[in-house]
């Protein structure tokens, strides 16, 4: 693949970097991320994966857009109201950068489509809003060895996460909780609330881990989880190890 002046143009300060440089680039623009929700995190991290250069992005999410989601949501403004999510997200990044392979998928993720939706693609990044989805991300990534950027939000609090299924010592989400909280569908946000830039936060620390994983830079999460509390403006980085009873050491 060659580069056209534009294309070094657009990438020329990522390029210049000495981590990523013209190979670093070219890899970005050859990998295959999807963002499952295109909600408070899916916002964030998709205009960035965009702007950066991610050569093929995808996003599911069967959601309209509500009034309520517009606080936090930045890829949404208000003449988007009632429509479809994924499809007004993809929309928006084809304005970003035409130059990439764009998917929407239209649907909820379930256990039977998750295959047929994920399996184009090498990096899955979970911005979803319940622990039902979560764990069926982290359970189809595991075993199909995608790396999973996860990322949770809720109040003033958030988290992010990183498994590498590439790697046999990664650990997974049933690591860190380990049995399936109640009310597994319901979404925190709408009950709890959530500030608003706290999604900015998460998901655009989220889209710099796509980055590292893809290109192997820096330090990786996985072992780790990061833990913010906006308003202390506290960052923590607790150690997470694998759980000798999960599901992730069956494998
Ligand atoms: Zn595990």
């Amino acid at each position: 693949m060659k580069f056209s002046k534009k294309e070094i143009d657009r990438y020329s300060r990522q390029i210049i970097l000495k981590k990523i440089g013209v190979q670093g680039q070219k890899k970005l623009l050859a990998s295959r991320v999807l963002i499952v929700g295109a909600g408070g995190l899916g916002s964030p991290i998709a205009i960035y994966l965009a702007a950066l250069g991610i050569g093929k992005i995808g996003i599911v999410d069967n959601d309209k857009v509500e009034i309520s989601n517009l606080s936090r949501q930045i890829i949404f403004s208000t003449a988007d109201l009632k429509k479809n999510k994924s499809s007004i997200a993809i929309n928006k990044l084809k304005k970003i950068n035409p130059n990439l392979q764009l998917q929407s998928f239209q649907k909820k993720l379930n256990i039977k489509n998750i295959n047929q939706i994920a399996k184009n693609f090498d990096l899955v990044v979970d911005g979803s809003d319940n622990f039902k989805t979560r764990f069926l991300i982290n359970n189809y990534c595991l075993e199909n060895k995608k790396i999973l950027v996860s990322g949770a939000i809720s109040k003033f609090d958030g988290q992010v996460y990183t498994f590498n299924f590439l790697k046999k010592k990664s650990p997974c989400l049933g690591c860190f909780i380990p049995k399936m909280p109640k009310n597994p569908d319901i979404d925190s946000c709408e009950y709890e609330g959530v500030m608003g830039p706290l999604a900015g936060i998460i998901g655009s620390i989220q889209a710099n881990e796509v980055v590292k994983e893809i290109l192997e830079i820096g330090n990786s999460l996985c072992g780790y989880i990061l833990i913010i509390d906006a308003l202390k403006l506290v960052f923590r980085k607790v150690k997470l190890n694998k759980r000798s009873d999960c599901i992730c050491n069956d494998r």
